[in-house]
């Protein structure tokens, strides 16, 4: 079978499985599996494929029929340019993420002097704490998660990027771990944020495969923005910021949370879609002035 009736097959197969982007999603795949960019993929397209190629394939469009997430069967993702190694472990990073990663080291770069120091609370598979690093030669950064397994694979990806003498990884409980005299210009969040019971409602790729614990953020989506509004401004050097992700609508729930902490919200930024989806605030002073600080 050559590359183009391989590739219309398979999009028709994960068609009738009601995945989207069937025909990305083989040519991805296919890419993967010929060490190809998936535009070279255009210019091979009478090429035979062999019968172990054909087999691997043929498995890889079954799982991912089966609403196995891509990023799992290729067992990477690219975030921000970097490749970052998935697993079951951990939250697939995704392309809104890096909006936040971006906010996040562009704001290191401006702190002068002393070394930017930054905490990534919740760092999954390290995505954000990593490109802090890369992005910022000057920082040092702690990244902390509840999950030992999330930590081992966040921990390999820093390796691979060289960063790992800039990342320390420490499994904490949110702020638990931490030593109370850290502090810190930046803290950077993208945590669990999908209400308990919204969870069954999602996408197959999603529900079934990221960790429940990197998506749940309890009753009502928000139990994280509470722990980071009423812990994070000790740990916090002043000048520094707070900036994270948020849920679809979640918003002004958010920035009330932050508000009754006494914190100021600088800005709430958009994503690719139009949806509200990061935040960046700072602590103000306890007299509720609003002077920038
Ligand atoms: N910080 C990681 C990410 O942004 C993990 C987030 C999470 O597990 N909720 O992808």
């Amino acid at each position: 079978m050559t590359v183009l009736e391989v590739i219309q097959r398979s999009a028709e197969f994960l068609t009738r499985k009601e995945v989207e982007t069937p025909r990305l999603q083989v040519e991805l795949l296919l890419a993967h599996l010929l060490r190809l960019p998936r535009m070279g993929l255009y210019l091979n397209f009478e090429r035979q494929l062999t019968a172990p190629e054909l087999d691997q394939l043929r498995e890889w469009v079954r799982r991912r029929g089966e609403r196995e997430p891509l990023q799992h069967i290729i067992g990477s993702t690219s975030f921000c340019g970097l490749e970052m190694a998935v697993s079951r472990e951990v939250l697939v990073p995704r392309p809104e993420t890096e909006l936040l990663a971006e906010l996040g080291w562009k704001f290191l770069l401006q702190q002068a002097g002393v070394t930017p120091m930054a905490l990534d609370f919740g760092t999954g598979s390290g995505c954000l704490a990593i490109l802090l690093a890369a992005k910022c030669p000057a920082a040092s950064v702690e990244a902390v998660d509840i999950s030992p397994e999330a930590l081992a694979i966040a921990q390999g990806n820093a390796d691979r990027h060289g960063v790992a003498g800039r990342v320390r990884f420490r499994e904490s409980d949110g702020f638990a771990a931490l030593e109370r005299e850290a502090r810190f210009d930046l803290i950077i969040s993208n945590p669990p944020y999908i209400p308990s019971e919204e969870i069954a409602t999602l996408d197959p790729e999603v529900r079934d495969h990221d960790p429940r614990r990197a998506l749940d953020g309890g009753a009502d989506g928000l139990e994280f923005y509470r722990r980071l509004a009423g812990e994070a401004a000790a740990f916090l050097r002043p000048g520094g910021r707070l900036m994270c992700e948020f849920g679809d609508g979640q918003a002004p729930a958010v920035a009330e949370l932050l508000r009754t902490q006494m914190w100021i919200v600088e800005t709430v930024l958009s994503d690719y879609s139009g949806c509200e989806r990061i935040l960046v605030a700072y602590r103000g002073p306890e007299n509720g002035a609003t002077a920038a600080p």
